[in-house]
């Protein structure tokens, strides 16, 4: 009788550890489903690309897959290409506009690169696009930009520079789409910052944070930057040009 008892007892309390043994696991097995939808979740959240960036993405992968396109006949022109550096020499690539395959380049100064990669961006714009520029070095466009912008009445172009040349305070003006810009060129065949910042209204930017880590973070404070030009932080500046 007492052995049948202690058998019992056993039973009883193995059951019982067991039980206190399953569950948690079980328990850590729901927490762990939970979890795992809630990455899958956030993966399809994550990429928070602006309309630019998801179609400047779309774009890329669009020209990577027509490179590798054995039918694809490539449509070769002179694209000028910046240098990461804004004050070293930039390229002008002999490339394909439609897959991006560079036949061959050759060495330009800055600022033709400059003008030139600008003149690009408004050329190749979607329809009704603001083409953003962000220069710490740069004070003008030569005339490819202007010709380039009333070849696309319906673009915009912002530019965001420094107004004492490579230092001084960030400060930005819009061009509206469909000015006559090839009237603003001056006879020398520039156009200067300051005076397309008095005539279409200068803003004084948000001073950005000193540490500027990745180019990522460096758009993303781009993007808000422009986003945010009625906002009180900014001073119009118009009177002060005039
Ligand atoms: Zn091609």
């Amino acid at each position: 009788m007492k052995a049948k008892k202690v058998l019992l007892t056993v039973l009883a309390v193995s059951i019982m550890a067991g039980g206190v043994f399953v569950s948690p696991c079980a328990a850590g097995n729901v927490a762990y489903a939970e979890e795992v939808q809630s990455q899958g979740e956030a993966q399809e959240a994550e990429p928070e690309l602006t309309p630019e960036q998801q179609a400047a993405k779309e774009k890329e992968e669009a020209m990577l897959a027509l490179r590798n396109d054995p039918n694809h006949v490539h449509k070769f022109k002179w694209v000028a290409h910046m240098n990461e550096s804004e004050s070293a020499e930039g390229t002008m690539n002999y490339m394909c506009t439609e897959c991006g395959k560079t036949w061959y380049y050759r060495s330009i100064p800055a600022y033709t690169a400059f003008s030139g990669e600008t003149a690009y961006k408004i050329e190749t714009a979607p329809e009704g696009a603001t083409v953003k520029i962000k220069t710490s070095l740069f004070i003008s466009f030569n005339a490819d930009v202007m010709k380039a912008l009333a070849a696309r009445p319906d673009v915009s172009l912002y530019v965001s520079f420094l107004d004492q040349e490579y230092k001084g305070n960030r400060v930005s003006f819009t061009i509206p789409a469909g000015e006559d810009t090839m009237a603003l060129v001056d006879q020398n065949g520039y156009v200067g910052f300051l005076f397309l910042g008095g005539k279409y209204g200068l803003k004084m930017e948000v001073p950005m944070e000193p540490v500027e880590d990745t180019t990522e973070s460096a758009e993303a404070a781009e993007a808000s930057d422009s986003t945010e030009n009625t906002g009180n932080t900014e001073k119009d500046l118009t009177t002060a040009a005039n």
